[in-house]
């Protein structure tokens, strides 16, 4: 019988935290439950083991693990500032939220965003352990903009930073991989690890030359970490407006694989920010859904599946929806869809890619650039853009023109497909676990190929967890 190894979860709670000053605002609870319709439209929810509701696999919310991690991420007084939401009028509180950049909050805020990461670090405990062969938590407020010290971009506590200190601390993994392809660069992510090797963040997001919010000059691809962290932050700025899909596989296969694979990280959290995707009120991209699966689909023999994906951003409700639903499906066990690849990445997507394999070699010796010595080559680049660009100046003007008509709703051109058993083989252990040498383990073809591998993975990993 099938076994349950994706792991779920949502935070009830969320409905509590809104934008009450601005009541349209598009981070708000339809993000969520759009993706919730659309997963029990397509059955997902038959294939992954639900943590939403804590009784129904007979445990709690792990609360003590998620808050002594949290001392470790977050300031104290920041947490105290938090904690006092809830004896706070709203409109002390909307004058609180004023001193922030794009923050708004309500007196259950704190809770929210608590349970938030209370859900991510029980997945993460539980893929980490082995439980669960990956995980997707739907969850808000976002957290990859949130500071050690101050909320910020919408999110409160920073979940990804949460979960990867979680690991490192707890011994789950020596050696962590962020993969964030919100369109927004993960400014507080990339501040907690800077100077930590065990972490590594890699972040595409739109910069524009620092013209894209959070207009900072620390998001552009030189900004590669510092002390032993050096080499360990990986900034893939995309310096046009209007990127695609094609962009999006130009880095995947330039950038994503080869470090992730140099990297061979024990666990690979993504922040799953779908504002990049295309009908974005705020990303103003145009990447077509399709291509976040692949992102996961190629991650999971760098980690041994372990992934665990966190909710990000993602403004156009029915997009996220589409996007949820691709990426769960492929995290349960289907292909990632097809599309069509019919034009190269920009320039100015090649060039960033090449400048940060310039910035970054020295550190990852086995990631090579078609240009011998990036970026100095790259200027070669028939269609070159000013590499380094003159990053005094920076200014903050809106840049997004694109054509909105993209501004459409998904679902017209995605109806709900019923999820089908898993066909894909994410865990072929004669393919993905070369370096505890089980070629020689028989392998059942009958057996379902989840639980036999699972099993065989744990097994794998206990001797080599022995060793140590
Ligand atoms: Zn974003």
């Amino acid at each position: 019988m099938f076994k349950h190894l994706t792991g779920f979860a949502y935070n009830p709670s969320h409905v509590f935290h809104k934008n009450t000053v601005n009541q349209n605002h598009p981070e708000n609870e339809n993000r969520i439950k759009l993706s919730l319709n659309r997963i029990r439209q397509i059955q997902a929810d038959k294939y992954v083991a639900d943590y939403t509701d804590p009784s129904v696999h007979n445990e709690q919310l792990d609360f003590s693990l998620t808050d002594y991690i949290l001392q470790e991420i977050h300031d104290d007084g920041y947490l105290q500032t938090l904690k006092k939401l809830e004896k706070m009028s709203q409109t002390e509180i909307d004058d609180l939220c004023r001193s922030f950049d794009s923050i708004a909050m309500t007196p259950e805020s704190f809770k929210v965003a608590h349970e938030a990461a209370a859900y991510c670090v029980t997945l993460t405990k539980k893929v980490a352990e082995g439980e669960l062969k990956n995980a997707f938590a739907l969850v808000r407020p976002p957290g990859h903009h949130a500071h050690d010290d101050c909320p910020q971009g919408f999110c409160v506590l920073n979940n990804v930073a949460i979960c990867s200190q979680l690991a490192i601390e707890k011994k789950y993994a020596k050696k962590v991989l962020i993969v964030d392809f919100d369109i927004h660069h993960g400014n507080g992510t990339q501040q907690f690890f800077y100077d930590d090797e065990r972490v590594t963040y890699l972040s595409i997001h739109r910069y524009e030359h620092g013209n894209f919010w959070p207009h900072k000059r620390y998001s552009d691809y030189d900004c590669i970490g510092r002390g032993t962290g050096r080499g360990h932050n990986i900034n893939i700025p995309i310096n046009e407006n209007g990127g695609t899909h094609h962009d999006y596989l130009c880095i995947l296969f330039t950038i994503v694989i080869p470090f992730a694979r140099e990297l061979q990280p024990d666990m690979v959290f993504i922040s799953a920010g779908f504002d990049a995707c295309i009908g974005d009120p705020i990303g103003y991209m145009d990447v077509i859904p399709e291509i976040f699966p692949h992102y996961i689909y190629q991650l999971a023999p760098m980690c041994n599946g372990k992934i665990v994906a966190i909710l990000e951003g993602g403004y156009n409700h029915s997009a996220v929806a589409v996007c949820v639903d691709m990426c769960l499906r492929v995290m349960i066990g289907e292909k990632p869809p097809y599309f069509k690849y019919n034009k190269v990445p920009r320039a100015s997507t090649v060039i960033s890619c090449m400048n940060a394999i310039g910035a970054l070699r020295e550190y990852w010796p086995y990631v090579n650039s078609f240009y011998d010595l990036a970026p100095y080559v790259a200027a070669g680049h028939q269609s070159v853009l000013p590499i380094f660009h003159d990053h005094f100046g920076i200014s903050t003007t809106h840049t997004g023109n694109i054509n909105q008509n993209n501004l459409r709703n998904l679902l017209n051109s995605h109806t709900p497909q019923i999820i089908k058993l898993p066909t894909t083989k994410l865990f072929n252990i004669n393919m993905e676990f070369p370096m505890f040498n089980v070629k020689n383990i028989p392998v059942d073809p009958h057996a379902n190929q989840y639980e036999d591998l699972f099993s065989v993975s744990s097994k794998l990993q206990l001797k080599n967890y022995g060793k140590n």
